[in-house]
C-alpha cells in the first residue's frame, strides 16, 4: 500500500523537526488567515477548477513529458524523460505557484501583492500574474540584484508592478526579503505575500508545494499511459525547493520511485563557493522556518555562489530537509563546469536549451543513466528554458553577445 503523507505538515507546520512558524508576533494572525483561507480554498471545488482552466488555458498545461531518445542514446543507459516545465508561459515552474498564490489573494479580497525576488525569476512570476489578475504588484529587489539583472527588472515593469530598490546591508535577496516583511507587517490587511518557493513559514512551504504538485501529478499521469509503469527514477534541481517537491511529491507513497534532488555545488563544496544547504548545510532558522542552511559556527549566514541564478540561496524548504532526514530522497551537488557540461548535452543532442539551474539536474541524471539499464526510466524535471542565461554561458565560453 503506497504510504499517503497527507498529515505533513503537521498542524503546527513542522515536517518532522523541520517547519514551523519563526516570525514576530505582528504575523501570527496573518498567517493564520492565509493557512484559514487556502484550507477553505482547497475544499472548494470551484477554486479548484478556476485553477485547472488557468493553467491549461494560461500557463499551456499540461506540459509535456518528452522521451529524449537522442540524449539517452548517447548515453547508452536508462530512458531519460524530460517533464517540459520549459514551455509553460513565462519559460519555467515558477508560474504554477505564483497564478495559485494570486488566484488565493482575490479570494481572500487582497488587492496588493508584494513579493521579493533575487535573480528576477520570481518577480516576473508574481508581476505576470497580478497583470492577468488585475491586482497592484511591488516586487522588492537589492539594489545590487537589479543592476545585474535589468532584463527582468524591464520584464517586470512592462508587466506593471513597481520595483521597489533596496539598499541596506549587502543590498541583494536577503534585504530584499527583510523589507518586504516589514511592508506585510505594515500593510496586512490589503496585502498578500506572494512567496516563490517552498521556504518561509507554515502555511507557505505547504501551499507552494500544493500548486507545485501539479508537475508531478501530469508526470505520474504522463508516465503511466506511456510506459504503463511508474519510473525509477525522479532527477530535479533544488534551490528553494519547489520544482523539486513539486515533482516528487506526488509519488511520495510510491516507495519504488528514488528522488533525486541536485543542489549547486558552484566552484567546489570545499570552496565555500556554492549554495549546496542539504548536502552541506546545518540546522537553523532563517526567513521563518527550520531548516538545513548555509551557516558559519556562530550561525551567521554564509555567502552563496552558483553559475545559475535561481539555485543561489543559502536555505531550502523543510520539506527537503525532511526527505534528507528520512533517507525519502537522496541529495547530490553538481558543480558550475558540469552544469554547462549538461547544458551543452541537452543542446546538442535534444536542440533544448535549458535553464542553468535545470543543467544541474541534467548532468546528474546523465551521469546516473550510464550506469543503468535501457530498461530503467529516468524523468528529469526540465525547471525552465536557458533563453534568459544566454549572457552567464556566453561569458563563460568567451563570446561576447
Ligand atoms: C527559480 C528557479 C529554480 C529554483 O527554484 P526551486 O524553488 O528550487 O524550484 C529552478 N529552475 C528555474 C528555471 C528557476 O527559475
Amino acid at each position: 500500500m503506497p504510504i499517503k503523507d497527507k498529515q505533513l505538515p503537521n498542524e503546527q507546520g513542522y515536517f518532522g523537526q523541520f517547519g514551523g512558524k519563526f516570525v514576530p508576533e505582528t504575523l501570527m494572525p496573518a498567517l493564520s488567515e492565509l493557512e484559514q483561507a487556502y484550507l477553505e480554498a482547497q475544499a472548494d471545488p470551484k477554486f479548484k477548477q478556476q485553477f485547472k482552466q488557468l493553467c491549461r488555458d494560461y500557463i499551456g498545461r499540461p506540459t509535456p513529458l518528452y522521451p529524449a531518445e537522442q540524449l539517452s542514446a548517447k548515453i547508452g543507459g536508462a530512458t531519460i524523460l524530460l517533464k517540459r516545465e520549459d514551455l509553460a508561459h513565462t519559460g519555467a515552474h515558477k508560474i504554477n505557484n505564483a497564478l495559485g498564490q494570486g488566484l488565493l489573494a482575490k479570494r481572500m479580497g487582497k488587492t496588493r501583492i508584494i513579493a521579493e525576488t533575487g535573480a528576477g525569476q520570481h518577480g516576473v512570476a508574481a508581476a505576470t500574474a497580478s497583470a492577468m489578475l488585475n491586482l497592484n504588484c511591488i516586487v522588492y529587489m537589492g539594489e545590487e540584484d537589479i543592476k545585474r539583472q535589468s532584463t527582468n527588472v524591464f520584464r517586470m515593469k512592462l508587466l506593471g508592478a513597481e520595483v521597489r530598490p533596496v539598499g541596506s546591508g549587502s543590498r541583494t535577496l536577503k534585504d530584499a526579503i527583510n523589507e518586504a516583511i516589514r511592508d506585510w507587517v505594515t500593510n496586512v490587511t490589503s496585502t498578500y505575500y506572494l512567496l516563490g518557493s517552498v521556504v518561509g513559514p507554515h502555511p507557505y512551504p505547504m501551499i507552494v508545494r500544493d500548486f507545485q504538485s501539479i508537475i508531478g501529478r501530469e508526470t505520474k499521469e504522463q508516465v503511466m499511459s506511456l510506459y504503463h509503469r511508474l519510473p525509477d527514477y525522479l532527477v530535479a534541481c533544488v534551490g528553494g525547493g519547489s520544482n523539486a517537491i513539486g515533482l516528487f511529491h506526488p509519488f511520495f507513497g510510491d516507495r519504488e520511485v528514488k528522488f533525486i534532488g541536485v543542489e549547486a555545488a558552484g566552484q567546489g563544496l570545499e570552496t565555500r563557493h556554492h549554495s549546496a544547504s542539504l548536502v552541506t548545510g546545518r540546522t537553523g532558522v532563517l526567513h521563518g522556518t527550520k531548516s538545513r542552511l548555509l551557516q558559519d559556527k556562530s550561525g551567521q549566514i554564509l555567502e552563496t555562489h552558483s553559475i545559475a541564478p535561481g539555485l543561489d540561496y543559502p536555505g531550502v524548504g523543510p520539506e527537503h530537509s525532511y526527505y534528507k532526514d528520512t533517507g525519502r530522497a537522496t541529495y547530490v551537488a553538481v558543480t558550475d563546469a558540469q552544469a554547462l557540461e549538461g547544458f551543452q548535452l541537452l543542446c546538442n543532442t535534444e536542440g533544448i536549451i535549458p535553464a542553468l539551474e535545470s543543467a544541474h539536474a541534467v548532468y546528474y541524471a546523465a551521469k546516473l543513466a550510464a550506469e543503468l539499464s535501457h530498461d530503467r526510466l529516468i524523468v528529469i524535471n526540465l525547471s525552465g528554458r536557458g533563453d534568459k542565461d544566454l549572457d552567464i554561458v556566453a561569458q563563460r565560453v568567451g563570446m561576447e553577445l
